[in-house]
């Protein structure tokens, strides 16, 4: 049962029909990931690419079909869209999309697979490319059903078989990508490699999750264990009786620390080294929040959001940036926020550090692509955890609903986005934003 008491009474059977007569919103529960679930359960049309029809078909033994068979419920449909010249080319994939549509499956996706629009592209090249992105944009709106749509977008010399593709193509089509909708990825580079298991791709290495007592951080630490890492979960002294029990369950370590501590870089890579012999892998997850409008913020309150929420992660990243440690195919991902992207009325001091963590990101990342590492960020909508809790009752009703799936995300939902980032098919993403908010209707 969710704690979303609205999306539980509209799913009730009395409660649903009186919901529907009256037209209220009627969101889907969302089906989240379990250990042995198959990709997909029905079959995928795929429009276009017959390198991608290839990839579902042969390497992971979906029940593929170039041709839409009527009547047949489609539990996902791939557009492969890199080679479009000019805008008039988008109607014939569109159009045999809209055919199926009706028959999408309960939590289906429709995922696109099309290159960047640059400035050095023929004006007619970028708006062909350019259009898929608006197209993919409002079909994600229109969808029901807890169906989703996303894309990916490949730099001009990505092939579709580049290691990212095929583990993004993987992770949206799954039900670990749940509650990220609406978002087209770029993928720079065919850097990254292939995991030897899907199951545990994270196998043998050593991750570090801050803010790991509880929400989102201890959700990312279950995750990270469940795909193979050994993980060390951090959080302030006041949390570390809990700390214990998250670091017990996934047979990790815990490590008492505030992040903004001077020597937190430092203590950090002490412990992962002395405790397990290397680090492959930190997720920037402490933050904190105090909020005011901007004319009642006090100094304490705009600095003490700072320092958690992107001046921690500046020094740590520098600690490890320059121990010569933390060089075998490394990944940074940091936890932004929607609010970081289309601002947040009372959240000033929030969005500033979570806009923050966007440039340090994309920062970042060419200091680490040396070594085969990536740096990115995962942006959360509303996600229900304590955090959330502590929104006026009213006011987290409306905000759960404003987004294509009509409610809040899990800390799972974010845990998923941020496992994939740090695996190793993840390498050519680099320097990224992904949103992991349902689309929400507000911002971009
Ligand atoms: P939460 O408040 O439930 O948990 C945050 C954890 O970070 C706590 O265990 C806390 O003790 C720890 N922490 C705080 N300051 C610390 C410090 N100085 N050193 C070490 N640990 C510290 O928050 P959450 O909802 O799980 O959010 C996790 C992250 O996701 C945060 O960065 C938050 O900004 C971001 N986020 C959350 C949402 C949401 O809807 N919940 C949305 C967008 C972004």
């Amino acid at each position: 049962m969710s704690a979303d008491t609205y999306l539980n009474l509209v799913n009730g059977g009395f409660t649903g029909k009186l919901a529907k007569q009256l037209g209220l919103p009627q969101p889907t529960p969302l089906r989240r990931f379990q250990e042995g679930q198959a990709l997909l359960d029905g079959p995928v049309l795929v429009i276009g690419d017959d390198e991608l029809a290839r990839l579902l078909s042969a390497d992971w033994d979906l029940d593929v079909h170039r041709v839409a068979a009527p009547d047949l419920r489609y539990s996902a449909v791939v557009l492969g869209l890199t080679s479009l010249t000019h805008p008039s080319e988008l109607a014939a994939p569109v159009l045999e999309l809209a055919g199926v549509l009706k028959r999408l499956a309960r939590g289906g996706r429709v995922f696109t697979v099309s290159r960047a629009a640059t400035s050095d592209d023929a004006p007619a090249v970028a708006a062909a490319r350019q259009g898929v992105d608006g197209f993919l944009r409002s079909i994600a709106k229109e969808l029901r059903g807890g169906a989703t749509a996303n894309g990916l977008v490949l730099g001009s010399d990505v092939p579709v078989t580049a290691p990212s593709v095929v583990g993004a193509l993987r992770f949206f089509l799954s039900t670990r990508s749940a509650f990220v909708d609406g978002q087209l990825l770029e993928v720079d580079s065919l850097a990254g490699s292939l995991p030897a298991s899907w199951d545990r791709p994270l196998a043998g290495r050593v991750a570090v999750v801050t803010g790991a007592a509880r929400g989102i951080g201890e959700s990312i630490a279950d995750t990270l264990a469940r795909d193979g890492a050994t993980v060390v979960v951090v959080d302030v002294p006041a949390a570390g009786e809990h700390l214990v029990v998250v670091a017990n369950r996934v047979r990790g370590t815990a490590l008492q620390l505030d992040v903004t501590a001077p020597d937190a870089g430092a203590r950090i890579l002490e412990h992962a080294l002395a405790r397990h012999g290397r680090l492959d892998i930190v997720v920037h997850n402490a933050g904190i929040t105090r909020d005011k409008l901007l004319a009642n913020m006090t100094p304490e309150k705009w600095d003490s959001v700072l320092a958690v929420n992107i001046a921690s992660q500046l020094a740590i990243n520098e600690a490890l940036l320059t121990s010569g440690d933390f060089t075998d195919a490394p990944r940074i991902v940091s936890l932004a926020s929607t609010s970081g992207i289309a601002g947040n009325r009372g959240q000033a001091n929030y969005a500033a550090s979570k806009g923050g963590v966007i440039g340090m990101v994309r920062a970042t990342a060419p200091l680490l692509e040396v070594f085969g590492g990536t740096a990115n960020a995962v942006a959360p909508g509303f996600i229900e955890t304590e955090m959330t809790a502590r929104i006026p009752a009213v006011t987290r009703q409306v905000a759960r609903r404003l987004n294509s799936l009509q409610q809040g995300g899990l800390p799972v939902d974010v845990a998923e986005t941020v496992a994939f980032l740090a695996s190793p098919a993840a390498g050519g993403i680099v320097g990224r934003v992904l949103r992991v908010c349902g689309q929400n209707l507000v911002g971009r």
